[in-house]
């Protein structure tokens, strides 16, 4: 379905495709003629995006001047409205300005419209591309029946700190995962063509590096090396880039001295310079106002010229368009260039999605009922979610629930939860929606099997109250099913954490539990790796289950009950104390002078206190069978530059049911001009086995698998060899070897 990546360089040779989209001769010619017609001040109106909670709301000052702002052409775009019958009353407001242009609504439809999906994160834990397009497919589909044209996904930043709280609206560590996944969100939101009644446009955000933020404090400032920033959070841009995402929205925070939203070396140089990139930049919520925070502007109207010449299109929420680009034409600080050139960006998007031909498209009330009920919708959420889940553990084959049991105690906070399963980022707030695990379980398990309950504690705090009731539930059932996490608005924007331990009580509620000699099964609930160490170290099973949305109960009966049998491998790495973070699978470190103690072996680069590595790995999962790996075969041991060479090996299922395996393939450059990481992904197969049944699977090394940035951001691969590595896990190898690069 994806058709492999190919590296940065080759990306910046290749003409986008979406240049091609976009520069059909009718819309070019259309856009030209209106820009002819529209005053400065109507230029300026269609860079401007307000948020417009109050305008659909009780009469207030804001509501008055926002709707007179957009009866006279001053409002290019609004945020935050949505529903056929609220974005036909608003765009009829726009329609009423002289030149009649309509106005784009947005929302950030990030995992799901109505129909809540598993947080982005946990989409990325299924390594399955095609249900992840389909994901954002059925997420456009609803909105796009409900008024929206543009949604602010996919976040495509690369996130490495779990502290940080949108890690749960990203891909996870790696680059070329998450390069695979940005195209496969793009192409789900947008779909073949943007005019299509089930599509919306997508933005691929934070431009850029906004996931390295220092010590993992959401907003802070980021320092980061060339080589970094090109070889690990760049590419996912580029990808989307590629697959022709509409729109690209910048970022809050400063890279190496120069706020995002101010810098023409990102949103020029980079993005339309070399990218050549057709789209628009939005501001993020009110970054053109914040580069006077940052003390990079001396006031708003300083702040506008920088973000206008740095290449920032429409400015969200702050103002500074509004107010101060009109006179800063007329007085010759702003070239009229500049914003002719943001405003042919914004109007093509809206000719071509057919905005100037029915401006309210194809939104009438009754489609929109019609699409949010269709169950389809909640159907792709269930197996989404099933496939995001992770086995992180399974003593004796705990899970599935495939013995006869009597009755099966659910216990914690989370178990009855609805609105928690959905995480953050939500648009649909109807907890009725919701399928908790208590719900999807009682559903599940039939008159055979009595569903006991009690929560415990609750999610934060550290009160013993409910341990005493839950140990008594606990012991009249044959197994323990505990769910514990975070509550839905413990992380996402804004919900940076200095601790990500299991949070409150929740440890040691399990630890009670266990105490009654019960076997425990462990669901756990969160948007992000948290750390949990009696827990991993003492239960029988853990299942990983992120936000998983809407179906979330369901989708979770069927793996505990084994209808489904889970594939999902870890998209970040899970560490074994805080004091590791920020850590990711692809470190590069000296691998000199190893110290070995007692069952492991140190590097010079090490703690005193704590092994290096973490507590699950990147690719991690387990699965209710077992998989082989054999007879590797490799078609040749060298190659040149414009060869290829195919590197193949069985995969056999081992176990007793029919599973599905993420296999991964890393390569590793071993003596290189710039120092190169232990491993990196370069590709993957999520394989399908019944039992006892085996495949060949093939990856293929080609130079752009072998390419990096050297110290003079050439994108070279340095002839000699080169180690791969076959695997069930970043750090669960299999099969190894090496070929030359001549
Ligand atoms: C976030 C963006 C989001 C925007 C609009 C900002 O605070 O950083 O990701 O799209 O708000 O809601």
């Amino acid at each position: 379905f994806l058709s492999l990546l190919p590296g940065p360089a080759a990306w910046a040779q290749k003409k986008n495709p979406a240049s091609i989209a976009t520069s059909t001769p009718d819309v070019e010619r259309r856009v030209v003629e209106l820009l002819a017609r529209m005053t400065l001040e109507e230029k300026v109106g269609q860079l401007n995006q307000y948020s417009g909670r109050e305008v659909t709301g009780p009469a207030s000052d804001r509501k008055n001047t926002l709707l007179a702002s957009i009866r006279a052409g001053q409002v290019g775009s609004m945020l935050n409205v949505k529903g056929v019958k609220d974005t036909r009353e608003i765009q009829a407001e726009a329609l009423k300005s002289r030149l009649k242009i309509p106005l784009l609504f947005s929302l950030d439809v990030i995992h799901g419209y109505q129909t809540t999906f598993p947080i982005p994160l946990g989409e990325a834990a299924s390594w399955d591309l095609e249900a992840i397009r389909l994901g954002a497919h059925v997420a456009a589909r609803e909105a796009a029946a409900s008024g929206i044209h543009w949604t602010f996904a996919p976040m495509v930043d690369i996130g490495r700190d779990p502290r940080w709280g949108r890690v749960m609206e990203g891909a996870g560590e790696d680059t070329y995962l998450g390069s695979l996944i940005a195209k496969a969100r793009v192409l789900g939101f947008q779909g073949e063509k943007l005019g299509g009644t089930d599509a919306v446009m997508a933005c691929a955000k934070h431009f850029a590096a906004y996931g390295a933020a220092i010590a993992g404090r959401d907003y802070n400032a980021v320092d980061m090396s060339p080589q970094q920033l090109w070889e690990v959070y760049l590419p996912p841009f580029k990808a989307a880039a590629d697959a022709g995402v509409a729109t690209f929205m910048n970022s809050f925070n400063a890279l190496n001295g120069i706020p995002a939203t101010g810098s023409a070396y990102l949103q020029r140089d980079i993005l339309k310079g070399q990218w050549q990139y057709p789209g628009f930049v939005v501001s993020d919520w009110g970054s053109i106002g914040e580069l006077v925070n940052w003390g990079y502007a001396a006031d708003k109207t300083a702040a506008a010229q920088k973000a206008i010449t740095a290449g920032s299109d429409m400015d969200m929420e702050s103002d500074a368009y509004h107010k101060n680009l009109a006179q800063l034409v007329q007085t010759g600080q702003v070239k009229i260039d500049l914003v002719d050139d943001a405003v042919r960006r914004v109007l093509r998007k809206k000719f071509e999605l057919g905005l100037f031909d029915d401006a309210y498209r194809f939104s009438d009330e009754q489609r929109e009922k019609q699409v949010l009920s269709d169950p389809q919708n909640r159907a792709a959420a269930r197996r989404m979610a099933q496939k995001s889940f992770v086995l992180l553990k399974n003593e004796n084959a705990t899970l599935p629930l495939t013995k006869p049991l009597r009755r099966v105690a659910l216990i914690g906070p989370l178990a009855k939860a609805k609105r928690d399963l959905n995480g953050s980022w939500t648009v649909d707030t109807d907890t009725t929606r919701i399928t908790s695990l208590y719900e999807g379980l009682r559903q599940r398990a039939g008159k055979t099997t009595e569903l006991l309950y009690a929560k415990g504690c609750e999610i934060t705090g550290d009160s013993r109250a409910g341990f005493e009731q839950a140990i008594a539930t606990a012991k009249n059932a044959d197994l323990i099913l505990l769910t514990v996490g975070e509550a839905w608005d413990m992380s996402g924007e804004a919900k940076s954490r200095t601790d990500i331990h299991m949070p409150g009580a929740q440890e040691e509620l399990f630890q009670a539990l266990k105490a009654t000699g019960k076997p425990v099964a462990v669901v756990v609930f969160g948007g992000r790796p948290l750390i949990f160490d009696t827990i991993a170290e003492q239960a029988d099973a853990i299942l990983y289950a992120w936000w998983p949305g809407s179906e979330g109960g369901t989708a979770l009966a069927d793996v505990l009950y084994g209808d489904y049998n889970p594939a999902g491998k870890l998209p970040i790495t899970f560490p074994r104390s805080m004091g590791q973070i920020p850590i990711a699978y692809s470190q590069q470190y000296s691998t000199g002078r190893p110290i070995t103690r007692p069952g492991e072996i140190r590097y010079k680069s090490a703690y005193i206190d704590a092994p290096n590595t973490p507590r699950y790995a990147f690719g991690y999962g387990l699965s209710y069978t077992t998989f082989n790996y054999s007879d590797l075969k490799i078609s040749r041991p060298q190659m040149r530059t414009g060869e290829s060479v195919q590197v193949s090996f069985t995969l056999t299922n081992t176990g007793n049911v029919a599973g599905e395996e993420v296999t991964q393939f890393y390569l590793r450059d071993p003596v290189a001009s710039v120092v190169r990481p232990l491993k990196e992904l370069k590709d993957f197969r999520k394989i399908s086995l019944r039992s006892g049944e085996s495949k060949t699977v093939t990856f293929t090394i080609d130079k752009d698998k072998l390419a990096f940035y050297n110290s003079k951001l050439e994108w070279v691969a340095e002839p000699g060899k080169f180690n791969f590595m076959v695997g069930s896990a970043s750090d669960d190898i299999r099969l190894e070897g090496s070929m030359e690069l001549l």
